[in-house]
């Protein structure tokens, strides 16, 4: 099998995974029971939480466990919302943000929050001026993802964070930072609130963070007891464990892995761009990691379907919808045609070069079949 599909999930390191049993094994207590069981639970999540705040330099206490990215920006997008809504209540999104962004701020909508959506360049960076522009004395938050995770399309968090806070220093900025971590180098510092994911990052699925900085205020949307003000119960130990680990080694040689990467990306891209009818959905500012393609004339889901049948495991924008637009194309080329046709190639540096040339050589074959034109 030859898996490129790793933006929409990675499988779990061995070593993640060792750490997973490890601690479910030989921590079965409650971290919140007094007795030495829960003790030494608590212990054992209190050293990885540290390893955590360590790694990205942030507070233990700006580290909130959630179930995975959808929850982290729920939380971050409503609770911020009701936590600030004394001062006003507009929130600024770009277009390029994930289908979970979208549905919260349809949510906010209801709930008597105004939402603008921010322009991009024809390259699919942030339109600065638009931003600016848009900024007022009542917006409280601005959402803005680190890497869109249809295209690749990488922001500059640093830059953007300068513009808000000149604009308005109370306004709170928010990064989803799901399919940045782990690809590219990230600071939670850049940011007041972060959202990050497990299961893209070769950890379990069932957790992630929301990284909130000390300055921002926060309402929680869960009530309950236990040591988490924003995630009330018992905590999983074994998956926070787990989640410490897959954070420690994804940001390990990061730069080396995205050069790597990069060489991948550009074998295909060569090769690709050279078939009739496949236009490549690639600007500077994407990462390697995320490669899109549109196919004229050919459904998304016939084509990944047929490329299943050699074993080889490509994505589409959303979760296979057909008839799906991908609004990350949209709002980067304007181009509704380009925006129903297109796939997503993701890559990792667990990928090999000799994957890349068999997923190439399947490619062309199925594209031929499929679009009933002969190749060389
Ligand atoms: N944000 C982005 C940018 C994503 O790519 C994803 C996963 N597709 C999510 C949020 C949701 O993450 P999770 O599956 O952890 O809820």
């Amino acid at each position: 099998m030859i898996y490129l599909d790793y933006s929409a999930t990675t499988p779990v390191s061995y070593d993640v995974l060792e750490s997973y049993i490890r601690a479910t094994k030989d921590f079965m207590g409650n971290p919140n029971s007094l007795h030495g069981l829960g003790v030494k639970s608590k212990t054992l999540m209190g050293s990885a939480i540290k390893q955590i705040s360590d790694i990205f330099h942030v507070l233990e206490s700006e580290i909130i466990f959630t179930s995975g990215a959808t929850e982290s920006n729920n939380l971050a997008l409503i609770g911020t919302c009701l936590a600030n809504m004394k001062h006003g209540n507009h929130v600024i999104v770009s277009k390029l943000e994930h289908p979970s962004i979208y549905k919260i701020c349809d949510y906010l909508e209801t709930i008597g929050f105004e939402i603008s959506y921010v322009n991009n360049t024809a390259e699919g960076l942030i339109d600065f001026d638009d931003l600016k522009s848009k900024m007022r004395l009542d917006t409280i938050l601005v959402s803005i993802c680190a890497v869109n995770s249809e295209t690749g399309a990488r922001q500059p968090l640093k830059m953007i964070r300068q513009i808000i806070k000149k604009e308005n220093s109370s306004t709170l900025f928010h990064s989803d930072m799901t399919q940045a971590l782990g690809k590219v180098s990230v600071s939670f510092h850049d940011v007041d609130l972060a959202s990050c994911s497990s299961h893209k990052i070769y950890g379990p699925k069932g957790i992630g963070l929301l990284y909130k900085s000390e300055r921002a205020k926060m309402k929680p949307l869960l009530y309950g007891s236990g040591p988490f003000m924003y995630h009330p119960g018992t905590p999983s130990v074994p998956l926070i464990v787990a989640f410490s680990k897959a954070i420690r080694l994804a940001m390990s040689d990061v730069d080396k892995r995205e050069n790597f990467v990069r060489r991948l990306n550009d074998l295909i891209v060569d090769d690709l761009k050279k078939l009739d009818g496949v236009t490549i959905n690639q600007t500077k500012i994407c990462i390697p990691h995320i490669l899109n393609v549109s196919l004229k004339n050919i459904k998304p889901e016939t084509f990944i379907h047929a490329m299943e049948e050699y074993e080889i495991y490509i994505g589409t924008n959303s979760a296979c919808a057909s008839n799906e637009l991908s609004t990350a194309i949209m709002a980067i080329y304007n181009d509704r045609q380009r925006a129903m046709s297109s796939i997503r190639i993701s890559l990792s540096y667990l990928t090999t070069t000799d994957e890349v040339y068999k997923f190439l050589s399947c490619f062309k074959k199925v594209y031929q079949k499929l679009s009933g034109l002969a190749y060389d």
